[in-house]
């Protein structure tokens, strides 16, 4: 199953090049009030709300996917946990452009380990990239976007992946410099999610999914998961072992080699396969 998030907080499932609204069947999900959990309702309920939403799609009028503003299609992310380097390509040219390293020594990911980006930075793909240092090098990092289904607390690796609702694409968008990584990657529009979220039924095995991305057509980044470091399992153990997981939460397991700057006026087209490809367009705020 595909959702989407569109237009005005309107929930479709996305069938082909088509979205159906199927909001009405979110009528069911469990009311909240003040103070609101840290979890993101929808992905924790999604199993539940499967059939609902799936008979809610067999009787409404699709639209154009290309016609509607995708939003981020986790609305409520309570954590953004992001690994670093975790590509060793992209560890050799992170290490070899000073562009990138800004004199300071880049880490093996099991050193460094990881870190997190504020929830406030996040887009769908339907917003803008919006540069508000112009000065510094702003770059584009496509990862394979985790999303969390359920409670996960120090799990193994071997179990890891029960504890995936599904996945995105993520842009981790990048000022390079030399502060530390949860500043220069948490700017209001730094984390793009979409194009839509995707049930892990539907990707099986998340090792082996290719990546590509290009700015105005021009190639840029062409990678495959099975090249991770720390593949997703992996991820999930460890990042278990210092936090709990919730639904909703979402971790970007890194980007590959071919990391590059954008400026105002590019658009980004990002495609990960079984998953699905976003344009993005990158502009000034
Ligand atoms: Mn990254």
């Amino acid at each position: 199953m595909r959702i989407a998030r569109y237009d005005d907080n309107r929930f479709g499932i996305v069938d082909g090049d088509d979205v159906i609204d199927v909001t009405s069947a979110l009528a069911a999900l469990p009311a909240q009030s003040y103070p609101f959990p840290r979890t993101d309702i929808l992905i924790e309920n999604l199993e539940q709300l499967r059939p609902a939403l799936q008979a809610a799609a067999k009787s409404r009028a699709r639209r154009k996917l290309t016609d509607v503003k995708l939003l981020a299609p986790v609305a409520n992310p309570g954590k953004i946990v992001a690994a670093p380097v975790n590509y060793k390509k992209h560890l050799d040219e992170a290490r070899a452009d000073a562009g990138i390293h800004h004199q300071q020594q880049v880490g093996e990911i099991q050193k460094v380990g990881l870190f997190l980006k504020a929830t406030s930075s996040v887009i769908g793909a339907g917003e803008t990239i919006l540069i508000r240092h112009d000065e510094r090098r702003n770059d584009h990092e496509i990862e394979l976007a985790v999303v969390i289904g359920k409670k996960a607390d120090r799990v193994s690796k071997a179990d890891a992946l029960n504890y995936v609702a599904g996945y995105c694409i993520g842009l981790d968008m990048t000022i390079r410099g030399p502060e530390e990584r949860s500043l220069r990657k948490s700017l209001d529009t730094f984390t793009v999610l979409g194009p839509y979220f995707v049930t892990a039924d539907e990707i099986g095995d998340p090792a082996g999914l290719d990546l590509v991305l290009t700015v105005d057509g021009e190639a840029r980044q062409t990678a495959n998961t099975r090249d991770l470091v720390l593949d997703v399992p992996t991820l999930i153990s460890w990042a278990s072992s210092f936090y709990t997981l919730h639904p909703g939460d979402v971790i970007l397991s890194g980007t590959p080699e071919g990391v590059g700057p954008v400026v105002p006026g590019n658009t980004i087209r990002a495609t990960i396969s079984k998953v699905g490809t976003m344009d993005v367009k990158v502009g000034h705020i």
